[in-house]
């Protein structure tokens, strides 16, 4: 029956090729239909030329590759190479995404850069996991966590025993700031500890932020096994790392992946749905809405069935997550490949050098709403090389910089949030994305399982 489907997947993003590679993987025919010339979406390599036109410091010296001979991380030739879009973390507990990557060609263990949960705010806090049993290491690593009386390491450790006993499940949603100061985590402890760990999991300020979201992260990456809460950072850059091995696997199969190609509009007839893009129509069984939320919005909105469901997404608010890469001089290195700064406009610092042999290559990351929006691109980049002068003593000057801001990069992941299911009124239409209906605020483990969700519903119409 399987062999009847003959699916068409919007969007090349994560949520896209999950959904391709989970139906091609059951026989299923499929077409991939991606805007952009690049897929991967919002997870996606950027090429990089010191030369190019939208070069944020273009008067700067050009850059040069560092002779050392090491082979560098993408480049492409002399002055370019592969940025990504942001900094992309994936976490030991994201098993769908790192499933995917192995399937279609990844091997974990080379692709990423793999830490044992660590927390470093710079100079005022330290919290480093032992590798212990869980949830013994989280214990363990926050009675020893370094710039917090041990008064406080013990409530922040209760918490989270308090929070296993509930099965980390609230009866009514509140803000991730009103469920810790209800526990007694004081603002310190707060802005040391939880603060961060909410901004970068939700990508929300931590008084708007879903407590429950929270918690689902908690659960997964803290609660589980030890290798559960690693951090890993990739080698590659995101659109090699999955998208990119997805479409070979698709083209194995002898299934398609246009790039290029736009959808401009969904017409259901019946048992088919035709598309309308930029290089033409066909007509499919099925239709996998994979988008971004505005794009979905913007496709279902002429459609009358599905004009509910993008009222709907119309309703979702959004954040923004800057990343600052700054070009050094090949020897200059942070003293890891991850860390924060305390009270600064840098959140996390990465040294691409050792994570993605990018030597020299810093990229600081600025998550959600704040007061760096103020800035200008320039001033915003020159701030964050004053931080680094001023807060890890890196004298020198960057050769370059480049300042990539998304102002909606995810959807604000707020209390009580509704979020659209997979299932729409029509049911040859399906929606994907990191923004609908899951345990997980928007990232890459929450996209790549709508994907495979929306796989699995297809399925289960049609198996017998
Ligand atoms: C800067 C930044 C940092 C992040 N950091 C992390 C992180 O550390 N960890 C983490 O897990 N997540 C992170 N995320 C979130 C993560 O990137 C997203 O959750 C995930 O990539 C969303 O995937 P998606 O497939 O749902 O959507 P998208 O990536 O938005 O994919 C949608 C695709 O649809 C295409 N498209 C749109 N309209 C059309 C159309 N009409 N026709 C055809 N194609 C169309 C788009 O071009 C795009 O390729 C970050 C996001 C950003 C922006």
């Amino acid at each position: 029956m399987a062999k009847e489907l003959n699916v068409a997947v919007i969007g090349g993003g994560y949520a896209g090729m999950a959904a391709a590679v989970t139906l091609a993987a059951r026989g299923v025919k499929v077409t991939v239909l991606e805007s952009s010339r690049q897929l991967g979406g919002r997870a996606r390599g950027v090429p990089y030329s010191n030369q190019h036109p939208h070069a944020d410091n273009e008067a700067a010296p050009p850059f040069q590759l560092p002779p050392d001979g090491r082979k560098s991380n993408r480049p492409l030739h002399e002055n370019n190479l592969m940025l990504d879009n942001g900094q992309h973390i994936l976490l030991g507990c994201y098993r769908h995404t790192l499933h995917l990557i192995e399937k279609t060609g990844g091997n974990i263990e080379q692709d990423f850069l793999r830490l044992p949960l660590q927390l470093t705010l710079h100079p005022r806090f330290e919290l480093k996991a032992p590798r212990l049993p869980a949830p013994l290491h989280l214990l363990v690593g926050l009675l020893g966590a370094k710039g917090l009386s041990f008064s406080a390491c013990l409530r922040a450790a209760r918490f989270m025993l308090a929070m296993r006993f509930k099965g980390f499940r609230l009866a009514h949603d509140i803000s991730a700031h009103e469920l810790l100061r209800a526990h007694g985590q004081d603002e310190e402890l707060i802005r040391l500890l939880w603060e961060p760990i909410c901004i970068s999991a939700l990508n929300t300020p931590i008084h708007m932020a879903s407590a429950q979201v929270l918690l689902n992260v908690l659960r997964d990456s803290l609660n589980g096994s030890r290798a559960d809460s690693d951090m890993l950072l990739p080698r590659l850059n995101f659109t090699a790392l999955f998208p990119q091995r997805a479409a070979q696997y698709l083209a194995q199969r002898g299934d398609t992946v246009l790039t290029s190609c736009a959808v401009e509009a969904i017409i259901p007839h019946g048992d088919e749905v035709e598309l309308l893009t930029t290089q033409g129509s066909a007509s499919y069984s099925h239709v996998i809405c994979a988008a971004s939320p505005a794009s979905s919005a913007r496709l279902f909105r002429a459609v009358p069935e599905l004009a509910g469901v993008a009222k709907q997404i119309t309703a979702i608010r959004y954040q923004p997550i800057y990343t600052v890469y700054l070009q050094y001089p090949a020897h200059v290195k942070l003293a890891q490949p991850m860390l924060g700064l305390d009270r600064c406009y840098t959140q996390w610092l990465f040294d691409k050098g050792q994570i993605a042999a990018q030597p020299g290559l810093i990229a600081a990351v600025i998550s959600a709403e704040g007061l760096h929006q103020e800035l200008s691109h320039e001033q915003l980049a020159q701030k964050v090389v004053q931080e680094l002068r001023e807060h890890l003593g890196i004298d020198t000057l960057p050769l370059w910089h480049k300042v990539i801001a998304e102002k909606r990069a995810t959807f604000a992941c707020e209390v009580n949030l509704h979020r659209p299911a997979h299932t729409t009124p029509l049911p040859n239409v399906l929606l994907a994305g990191d923004f609908t209906a899951n345990d997980y605020p928007a990232t890459l483990e929450g996209a790549v399982i709508s994907g495979m969700q929306c796989s699995a519903h297809l399925f289960s119409g049609h198996t017998n």
